[in-house]
């Protein structure tokens, strides 16, 4: 499955961004963690696959999974 498959949305493929979580964040890490579309703003947890809404984010490697606060 490649990264447009995973964010599942009907947005051109160039739209397509891999989003890293750089220091201060809390689950910061040195490569990717959530794939972000850049038309419609819909973000996918990298490993868990998960829709990623408001301030919710991909743990790192997808461990500690929460249910989408709403
Ligand atoms: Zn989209």
């Amino acid at each position: 499955m490649n990264n447009k498959e995973l964010l599942n949305c009907p947005c051109p493929e160039d739209q397509v961004m891999m989003v890293e979580y750089g220091y201060p964040h809390p689950e910061s890490w040195d490569g990717v963690s959530e794939i972000k579309c850049l038309e419609c703003g819909k973000r996918v947890g990298r490993w868990s696959g998960r829709v990623l809404e408001g301030d919710d984010y991909e743990n790192r490697f997808g461990r500690n999974l929460k249910p989408t606060l709403k």
